[in-house]
């Protein structure tokens, strides 16, 4: 049976984050969007904390709220309207608790989830990225050796969001060069081991609430029972399966991305008038409108199609990348219209459009490069064709 209708709960959560989102998140952001980067989160992070949404993936025995992988692209998808760099704070610290919830034992959660969770929630930064090896997973020069009962990692991670503040961090490391991404070990550690530390910060465009930051392991000593795995996961296949799943929350955000650069232009065509007349009614106005409104439908749709299979435990790698690679076009190729439509006045420095743009960009490399999901669909359609 096909039923395109949200539940009664999630209809409720959407106007949730509405009422979030115009009773407090815009008119901050008014005051200060243009005035501080990195020092104005702690506020927007407060009125997540207050509803418990944080990482609503948390499940309710461990005091989140359970929430599936559709409600919490509801959420992501809605903050983003108003606040990307919001929602890639949620969609990422979902990222970072994912390996502990498939695979985590359930010491490691008693210890680790409720931290995520309540009034003084904190964040979780998701730590794969290295200098030598970008989108190439199999590359990772950071080691972590075995020894009796921890592990001593070095080595270095980069463009980490949420770097800075996160209380644990989920770490991706090789731990044995020659056996390349069999090897890989998945780590939860909290912030405050000896000789880690935050390097530089990779100051980005985009008005993030946080710049991604470089880590640091220099001979970090790390206990076993912090190794999130079991019999059923690699560290390679929780990599590959975090990610697949986050990449369906990253759409999520491009599609609120694409909605408020859409609704901003829309807006703007009705009202500016050139020669007596409004530029909507210019067919090519009009019509660019109604392209970039079919395309976040669709979007929308494939973002909801991933999700839904997550819930279901299907088959999902296969749609969550297509939703990624699509949803990446989407936000460029909407907010480069709606640039387009708003003329001159889309490259002011105080331009939503152009802050939206710069969100924008960072799908297209985030959780993945575009090339990356292209591989990943191909690899599924050729196993598939066997
Ligand atoms: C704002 C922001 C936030 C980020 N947050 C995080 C985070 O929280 N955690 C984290 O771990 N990382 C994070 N990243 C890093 C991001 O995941 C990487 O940038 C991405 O994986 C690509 O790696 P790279 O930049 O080193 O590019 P490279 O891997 O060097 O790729 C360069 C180009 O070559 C192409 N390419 C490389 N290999 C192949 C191939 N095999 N086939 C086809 N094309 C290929 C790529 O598609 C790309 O176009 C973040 C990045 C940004 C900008």
């Amino acid at each position: 049976m096909m039923n395109f209708e949200l539940s009664e709960g999630q209809t409720t959560l959407i106007q949730l984050i509405r009422t979030l989102n115009a009773e407090k998140i815009v008119p901050y952001l008014r005051e200060h969007r243009f005035t501080e980067k990195n020092g104005f989160s702690q506020y927007l992070l407060d009125i997540l904390r207050e509803h418990n949404l944080l990482c609503p993936v948390v499940p309710k025995e461990y005091g989140g709220l359970g929430m599936d992988y559709m409600s919490v692209s509801l959420v992501v998808e809605e903050i983003a309207t108003v606040c990307p760099g919001l929602a890639f704070v949620v969609s990422n610290n979902v990222h970072a608790v994912q390996p502990i919830l498939l695979s985590g034992t359930k010491e490691q959660k008693q210890n680790i989830l409720p931290a995520f969770t309540g009034k003084e929630a904190c964040l979780g930064a998701f730590a794969s990225t290295e200098r030598a090896s970008g989108s190439d997973v199999s590359s990772f020069q950071s080691l972590a050796e075995e020894k009796d009962d921890h592990y001593i990692l070095t080595g270095q991670k980069e463009y980490v969001l949420n770097a800075g503040t996160a209380k644990y961090l989920t770490v991706f490391s090789s731990s044995s060069f020659s056996k390349k991404k069999a090897s890989l070990r998945c780590f939860m550690i909290p912030n405050f081991l000896p000789h880690f530390r935050l390097g530089k910060v990779c100051k980005v465009a985009a008005p993030l609430l946080f710049d991604p930051m470089e880590i640091l392991f220099d001979h970090v000593k790390i206990s076993k029972s912090n190794v999130i795995e079991d019999k059923d996961y690699s560290g390679y296949l929780l990599l590959s399966q975090t990610m697949d799943m986050g990449r369906a929350l990253t759409s999520a955000v491009a599609v609120g991305i694409a909605r408020a650069a859409f609704d901003l232009a829309d807006d703007y065509a009705r009202k500016r008038v050139l020669n007596g007349k409004t530029i909507i009614s210019n067919q090519v106005i009009a019509h660019s409108l109604v392209e970039m409104a079919v395309m976040i439908e669709m979007n929308q749709l494939l973002v909801r199609k991933a999700c839904w299979l997550i819930d279901k435990e299907e088959d999902f790698a296969m749609v969550s990348n297509m939703s990624k690679l699509s949803a990446s076009r989407l936000a460029i190729e909407v907010t480069s219209r709606a640039s387009e439509i708003f003329g001159a006045r889309a490259f002011l420095v105080t331009s939503k459009i152009d802050q939206l743009t710069q969100c924008a960009r960072i799908i297209s490399v985030i959780d993945g490069t575009d090339n990356i999901q292209k591989n990943t669909i191909s690899t599924i359609m050729k196993v598939n064709e066997i």
